[in-house]
């Protein structure tokens, strides 16, 4: 090793969802919304002031903020926006988890997590999820430098009841707990309703998912506002997490056309039950998702040599080579047409 290798900060690199875009391929492996963004977003975009690109956006992104902050009925001071959830995540990662105490994440969940702690030399431990794949509250009873979770969980999409996720809550009330809800609009309540009673909870949401803008990378928080303070304060001091200003727009835009977010959110939901449905009837077993993707198994078909069949028909779904989760597939939820398209294969061949 040469000695400046010695100074390198290794990490397991994460390895994301291919890209593909081919007409007429059917994208099913990173749970993004098959629904076009809301129609308000396309009249802001042909309304964007391309003039004003010469000039910094807002640092203070108070468009963004603003209309996130009547959406959820809540103070703007405690809303932070930033570049997806991931740097949202990232940020907030840097900003709290300071203790020489490890923090907590479930041992399946998002795999971006270690990433971070490894990259910013954050301790951690994973308690194991129980065998049906179901987080267990106790194990985040001890003491801790820090919590995150994603509910719903990814890859599992167990949605976790919000008076237990109030419990996780209530007993660390010495160190930061992240609730990533990057699903939860799929799903059950969201942790958003607990913010004003507990000063320890940061709830991180995305743009990506429910809101149909993963090209836009958008992100937020919501805590009381000395949390948030902090992660301004951090932000502000390195201005590449600013937003950049067609986010922005777009972003408020999307908030505003509430009506279309329902009704795409709504549709998602219902195509994930008949799905469900299909897949159980095929002989697939999965954790009950409550969220845009379903995570199967199937007692004959290794997961290996189903992805890779349905990738020759141009069907992408996720595997995950890891130990525990190896014969599983994540299958975003994608048009009644496309799980038409999906459905038909497993037919076919079953
Ligand atoms: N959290 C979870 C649980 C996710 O699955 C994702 C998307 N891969 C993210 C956060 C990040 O989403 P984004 O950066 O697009 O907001």
């Amino acid at each position: 090793m040469k000695a400046w290798e010695a100074n390198v900060r290794k990490v397991i690199p994460y390895t994301p969802g291919e890209q593909p875009n081919r007409p007429g391929m059917i994208k099913l492996n990173t749970n993004e919304n098959p629904y076009p963004p809301a129609p308000g977003v396309l009249k802001a975009l042909e309304e964007l002031d391309t003039d004003r690109l010469r000039l910094y956006p807002d640092p203070a992104a108070s468009e963004l903020v603003n209309a996130l902050a009547e959406y959820y009925r809540k103070d703007p001071s405690c809303f932070f926006v930033g570049v997806g959830s991931d740097d949202v995540i990232a940020m907030a990662f840097q900003t709290f988890f300071n203790s020489e105490k490890p923090i907590l994440f479930p041992d399946i969940s998002y795999s971006f997590y270690s990433v971070w702690a490894d990259l910013f030399g954050i301790r951690y431990r994973r308690p194991a999820l129980d065998e049906d794949f179901r987080i267990v509250k106790e194990d985040y009873f001890k003491e801790n430098g820090g919590i995150i979770f994603p509910n719903p969980n990814a890859p599992t999409g167990i949605y976790m009841e919000l008076d237990q996720v109030e419990e996780i809550i209530a007993k660390n009330q010495d160190s930061i707990v992240i609730v990533d809800e990057a699903y939860v609009d799929f799903a059950g309540p969201s942790a958003l309703e607990l913010v004003d009673r507990y000063e320890n909870l940061l709830v991180v949401q995305t743009f990506s998912k429910s809101r149909s803008l993963a090209g836009m990378r958008i992100g937020f928080a919501v805590g009381q506002p000395q949390l948030i303070k902090y992660l301004n304060d951090v932000k502000y001091s390195f201005n590449s997490y600013t937003m950049n200003l067609p986010s922005l727009k777009l972003g408020a835009a999307a908030v505003k056309d509430e009506a279309y977010f329902r009704e795409t959110v709504g549709k998602i939901v219902s195509t994930r039950e008949r799905v469900k449905k299909e897949l159980s009837k095929l002989g697939f077993a999965f954790p009950d998702s409550q969220s845009n993707f379903i995570f199967a198994t199937h007692k004959e078909w290794p997961a290996k040599e189903l992805f890779e069949e349905l990738k020759k028909e141009d069907i992408y779904v996720r595997y995950f080579a890891s130990p525990r989760i190896d014969n599983y597939l994540r299958i975003t939820v994608g048009t009644d047409e496309e799980m038409d398209a999906l459905l038909a294969f497993l037919k076919k061949k079953g």
